[in-house]
């Protein structure tokens, strides 16, 4: 088993702190044994404790969860490479319907999920809220869990926050929120350390989407330390056959299938994919550019280093996808570039010179920003300038790194845009060029190509419904209503098992496949691909039915207007979301019912939720 069975629950007021069985929650409240879809954990397992425990959602400052998958944790534990994710659950502050909120998630990489492990427990809940912000810091190297609570200033940066934990209370794996998550700000991020062997810290690691920083700050939380020992970490008993399947997998993590993010990372591979395409959004998503358009080359990976720019490789330990790229710009600046920042500060806000955006991304991580939120919330205001004749607008520079730091302590414009582009445009108009839903903004994707994005757990997410890009290259399917049904579905459910199991997003084309092998070697579990796939599909349900009590509903299913400016039209949506709950055995409102739990095995959770 790669599983304790157990989750520490935390109650902050109290500052108490103790380990509980998950089995048996779920066993006393559901009257069952534990599912599939709660052994592969994360997400999947996460929303039980929320469909338990959390009775407000009006109040997202009540729970915090931190779940691993089956498969986190550390090859030398037996487990393959690139499985060091947990996933942060919480209800977003950004997610909004009156004064309600939704399900959300964010998924952790470096070394988290894997310490808390270490510490014997899969899973962390967080209740209640310190007396002052502080650094909770969580030993379990003796025979339980110790917790201390450490004062510390709201205002550190995010860098200073976790190099103190590591190097003054000695804790080498921890997440930290920046000064934005105590100002307040919507999009507000958490990060995570990257110990590397040999003592080495790697660039910090976002989990950034949804509003995780402020649901942190508002429990009074700085940063989280953890700390675990080798021998709690539930290890799995492998034969040589499975130590063979983990070798083979492993070779593949290594192989075609990485390729696009083991070459490029996914700056590079996303550029090539999408330029040739034209189809690599600008402008706040009014353009789509393709290779012919020169202003790009600024930001393009290739023309960049034939330039000179020095682009070197780094993973989260050990994984051999090593899809970071780390960067030095020309004023000395070492960050990393990935797709989604540069796509959203650079391309969305006119800005194509690397050293900016450089710049501009490693500013949004020191304060804790959400840098795709970010970057859009700064396109939606350049392009608004833009229509009303002020400035500063598309391209400037200056303005770029300026409004981030504005953003991040709500300073004049700052503070409008700190509520993200769907608070912005509320309170100053021009909606209609607003890129985000369930008010999430956009990934860099067009957003004609991913109708899947008005169904995304999360709002407009790629991470969230497996759907993106699907289209591009394939304009014959894109008004193809059952085409889009059974992509919906199996995207939905291909998501949510990525959010759940503890492997890298990047890795799912080779873990995916793998799963009914895997789950059996490290839970004694036998299932096949379509359970698996079930199993998927009760999480995504399981969110929905959430959100159906939060009030979210048809209404809420929304695309942006540009999501209709290549030939499908808000008719042909409607269209779509009524196949589409037909298909779910939604209600015409789109809201989860009895039957459709039912109908997934998850009856017991009508009652829970009343629906
Ligand atoms: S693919 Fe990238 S993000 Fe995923 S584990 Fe490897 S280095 Fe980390």
């Amino acid at each position: 088993m790669t599983i304790s069975g157990n989750f520490l629950e935390i109650e902050l007021g109290k500052e108490t702190v103790e380990i509980k069985s998950w089995e048996e929650l779920f066993e006393e409240h559901l009257g069952r044994k534990k599912s599939v879809r709660e052994l592969i954990g994360g997400f999947g397992r996460g929303l039980n404790y929320f469909a338990l425990l959390q009775n407000t959602y009006d109040d997202f400052s009540k729970l915090f969860a931190i779940c691993t998958g089956f498969l986190t944790g550390h090859p030398h534990f037996g487990l393959p490479m690139t499985c060091c994710k947990a996933t942060m659950i919480f209800l977003s502050p950004m997610k909004r319907k009156g004064r309600r909120h939704g399900i959300s998630f964010a998924n952790a990489g470096a070394n988290f999920g894997n310490e808390v492990k270490k510490m014997g427990v899969d899973d962390i809940l967080i209740f209640g809220k310190a007396k002052q912000p502080v650094a909770v810091l969580l030993d379990g190297t003796g025979k339980g869990v110790e917790m201390e609570l450490r004062e510390f200033d709201p205002d550190a940066l995010v860098f200073d926050t976790l190099e103190s934990i590591a190097n003054e209370y000695n804790y080498a794996t921890a997440c930290a929120v920046g000064p934005a998550a105590f100002k307040g700000v919507k999009f507000a991020s958490a990060h995570f350390s990257t110990p590397l062997p040999g003592k080495k810290f790697g660039l910090p690691r976002a989990a950034a989407r949804g509003g995780i920083g402020l649901v942190l700050s508002a429990k009074n939380i700085k940063a989280i330390g953890v700390k675990g020992i080798d021998e709690k970490f539930p290890k799995p008993r492998l034969g040589e056959e499975e130590k063979r399947i983990v070798k083979e997998i492993n070779r593949g993590l290594a192989g075609a299938a990485t390729e696009k993010y083991r070459c490029g990372g996914t700056w590079g591979g996303n550029f090539d994919f999408l330029l040739p395409a034209k189809a690599l959004p600008a402008y706040n998503h009014s353009k789509l550019l393709g290779e012919e358009a020169e202003e790009v080359y600024g930001l393009w990976r290739m023309k960049c280093e034939e330039k000179g720019l020095k682009v070197e490789d780094e993973e989260c330990s050990p994984c051999p996808i090593k899809c970071v790229k780390r960067v030095k710009g020309s004023d000395g600046t070492i960050w990393r570039l990935d797709y989604e920042p540069v796509a959203l500060m650079g391309c969305d806000t006119g800005v194509f010179d690397v050293d900016v955006v450089l710049k501009a991304f490693w500013l949004a991580n020191a304060y804790g920003l959400d840098a795709v939120s970010t970057g859009s919330a700064i396109a939606w205001y350049f392009e608004y300038n833009l229509r009303m004749g002020k400035s500063p607008t598309f391209g400037d520079t200056h303005a770029l790194l300026d409004l981030i730091k504005k953003i991040a302590v709500r300073e004049g414009i700052g503070d409008v845009l700190a509520e993200g582009v769907k608070g912005a445009s509320e309170k100053l108009g021009d909606e209609d060029i607003a890129m985000q839903v369930k008010g999430l903004e956009t990934a860099g994707y067009p957003a004609w190509s991913n109708p899947g994005y008005a169904f995304a757990v999360r709002g407009m997410c790629h991470t969230s419904m497996e759907t993106y890009n699907v289209a591009i290259g394939r304009p014959d399917k894109v008004h193809e209503i059952e085409w889009w049904i059974s992509t919906l579905k199996k995207g939905a459910s291909d998501a949510m098992l990525v959010q759940s199991g503890g492997f890298c997003h990047f890795a799912r084309k080779v873990i995916l496949p793998a799963l009914p092998t895997l789950l059996d070697m490290y839970t004694g579990v036998k299932t096949d691909e379509d359970e698996i796939e079930r199993s998927g599909l009760q999480t995504y349900l399981l969110s929905r039915a959430i959100d159906t009590v939060a009030g979210f509903d048809r209404t809420d299913d929304t695309l942006p207007e540009r999501a209709f400016r290549c030939g499908t039209t808000r008719e042909w949506m409607e269209r779509l979301k009524d196949r589409f709950y037909e298909e779910m055995d939604f209600d015409s409102k789109g809201r989860a019912t009895k039957e459709t739990l039912i109908k997934y095995g998850l009856s017991e959770f009508a009652y829970l939720l009343r629906i």
